[in-house]
């Protein structure tokens, strides 16, 4: 990972928020700038250092994995010994002089009350800024090495779901289903699940977010099965719907539908569309066919080191994709009380539309 060419790409963004330094606290975001994977660290960034702070149970991991930063091993948490170390390092910061130095923090992912306390600590003369998604907006574009180890997810995603379908089928709790999956995906390397495994059947699969439950699935109705496996730091996405048992009429048409829509949607990505374009090619389609008012999410989501990154392809999203964006495209239509149906696939935005890599047939499969 080139991990110098991130830090020089967050510091030339310093100017744009006003600030002459920033604190990552977001950890995806000190594992973005340099490297760190551990759950306790933090990362200031000036516009020509970079320190990182951590405390003695990461002393060796830090070691190994942090690159181009200095590291800073203290026993108080890494936001208190940052706030200490520019108290002693303040004039090379740049305090003491007239001009206030303005310290930046993610206003998103720092609480209150540790922002109070990073205030109430640091010396006279440092403000603090919030800021909003500084480092998240670099991380929107992937570079070769984050393409190749989100397509390997993208792929260990894909080849477990084979497996899955195998066992789906009346009476079997759909909890069987997802620990299955989830054990699967650890034999194969996986570091985790990207989320909570979500395995909705028969009239659950009408809840969006429909988690495995301990309920049997019907035998006869969709089932909504979305998942992501974790490799090597990277996050994978994907819905399948299946059908158990012979799909009624309607069944099929809500089917067709939803997979006309993610096409379309597919269809409207390249370089230069704004995600609300994207999201609006997908909801046309189901306009037209009176199911729009059913599909009641956005299209999709960015995904990285994390399962929701930016961008987003939902309504009034005026920012256009650029090549190098990994997105998801998942609309869906969701009858309260009936049925459901969602498919997703992960894509990379290229210099002329979008590559999919979700390799998984969309075809309606009828177990
Ligand atoms: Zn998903
Ligand atoms: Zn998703």
């Amino acid at each position: 990972m080139d991990y110098e060419f991130r830090q020089k790409k967050a510091a030339a963004s310093l100017g744009e928020h006003h600030i002459d330094a920033i604190l990552i606290t977001h950890l995806p975001n000190v594992r973005y700038l340099c490297g760190f994977t551990g759950s306790a660290g933090t990362l200031l960034l000036t516009h020509d250092s970079r320190t990182f702070f951590t405390d003695g149970r990461y002393e060796l991991q830090a070691a190994q994995e942090v690159e181009n930063a200095k590291v800073v091993i203290k026993r108080s948490a890494p936001m208190q010994s940052a706030a200490e170390w520019m108290i002693r390092n303040g004039r090379k910061l740049g305090f003491g002089s007239r001009n206030s130095f303005k310290l930046g923090i993610e206003a998103e992912h720092l609480g209150a009350a540790s922002a109070q306390r990073l205030g109430r600590t640091l010396p006279q003369g440092c403000k603090l800024r919030h800021t909003s998604m500084l480092v998240e907006r670099i991380r929107t574009v992937k570079d070769t090495e984050e393409l190749n180890r989100l397509r390997s997810a993208v792929l260990l995603g894909s080849s477990l779901f084979d497996n899955t379908v195998n066992r789906i089928r009346g009476g079997v709790k759909e909890t069987e289903i997802a620990a299955e999956l989830e054990c699967d995906a650890r034999q194969s390397g996986a570091e985790g699940m990207s989320f909570q495994t979500i395995v909705a059947s028969g009239k659950r699969s009408a809840l969006p977010h429909g988690t495995a439950s301990t309920a049997a699935i019907p035998s006869r109705g969709f089932v909504v099965c979305d998942f992501g496996v974790i490799l090597t730091g990277y996050c994978s996405d994907m819905t399948r719907t299946v059908h158990v048992g012979r799909p009624s009429a309607e069944a099929r048409r809500v089917y067709e539908a939803v997979l006309e829509a993610q096409m379309a949607a597919i269809a409207a990505v390249r370089p230069g569309v704004s995600g609300s374009e994207v999201d609006s090619a997908a909801r046309k389609v189901l306009q037209k066919q009176r199911l729009a008012s059913y599909f009641t999410h956005s299209t999709g989501h960015g995904v990285g080191l994390e399962i929701h990154e930016l961008p987003r392809i939902a309504a009034k999203q005026a920012e256009t994709l650029r090549a190098g964006m990994v997105i998801t495209i998942e609309p869906g239509v969701y009858i309260p009380g009936k049925l459901g149906v969602r498919i997703e696939d992960m894509v990379v935005v290229t210099e002329n539309g979008c590559e999919v890599l979700t390799p998984t047939s969309k075809e309606l499969t009828i177990l």
